[in-house]
């Protein structure tokens, strides 16, 4: 809550100008910047969910589910060893690319919906929309590592990456830990992201944006896979 510095009429964290009497509480945010954004939710996480709570636009959070969806796209083809159903990575890529585009919309709708869902059961206090944006930019550190890590795995393992055999980890050991040790952090950072964004969006405590974290991403991992193994039957 800020108490308004004229009437002190206590406002919402996220106002900026007093509900009673109009007066200047804090500066307005009406668009936010890609890299500016992205790269001050890795340096000051706190302050900039407040900034994209405060934002009018919640500008680039598609694009940023749409490129989360990539990265989880080729995690899932990696994971499910679906280089099988492929004979070189030029059939491979696109087809990752493709699914990924599509898995970044469904997430956007589904994950964004689950964990709106879970944070509302808790006590969360925030719109659709600042849900939907609070996850996008936690994707950050994913999505980040899809253009910094992805492209190195390719050129090192390549179709070896999505059909384990041999297993890549037997061909470069020092590497293949490395660069998914290296994902895996990153994957992990955009959990703890969400959290704090959970925490500051939502005004919950901590162990109740863990909670609300964890049942999100159990729940969409396992939606996830469930979906995926059909899909695969089918195909
Ligand atoms: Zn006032």
């Amino acid at each position: 809550m800020i108490p308004c510095p004229v009437c002190r009429v206590e406002n919402d964290e996220f106002a900026t100008t007093c509900r009673s009497c109009k007066a200047f509480l804090q500066n307005r945010v009406v668009n936010l910047d890609l890299f500016e954004t992205a790269w001050k939710i890795l340096e000051a996480p706190k302050k900039t969910f407040q900034r994209i709570a405060i934002a009018e636009h919640k500008n680039y959070s598609l694009a940023l589910f749409s490129m989360f969806g990539i990265s989880l796209s080729f995690t899932l083809f990696w994971y499910l060893r679906l280089g099988d159903r492929f004979d070189t990575l030029l059939d491979l890529v696109p087809t990752a690319l493709g699914a990924g585009l599509v898995l970044g919309l469904l997430s956007s709708v589904v994950l964004s919906g689950l964990y709106h869902g879970f944070a509302k059961l808790l006590g969360g206090k925030t719109s659709f929309r600042n849900s939907f944006a609070i996850l996008a930019y936690a994707a950050t550190p994913v999505v980040l590592s899809l253009f910094l890590v992805l492209p190195i795995e390719l050129l090192t393992f390549g179709m070896y990456l999505f059909t384990w055999n041999p297993h890549p980890y037997t061909i470069k050991p020092v590497s293949y830990v490395a660069l998914i040790g290296f994902d895996g952090i990153m994957a992990l950072w955009s959990v703890l992201l969400a959290t704090l964004g959970t925490v500051v969006g939502h005004h919950v405590d901590i162990i109740k944006a863990i909670v609300i974290v964890l049942l999100t991403v159990g729940m969409y991992g396992f939606l996830l896979l469930a979906a995926a193994q059909q899909v695969l039957a089918i195909l």
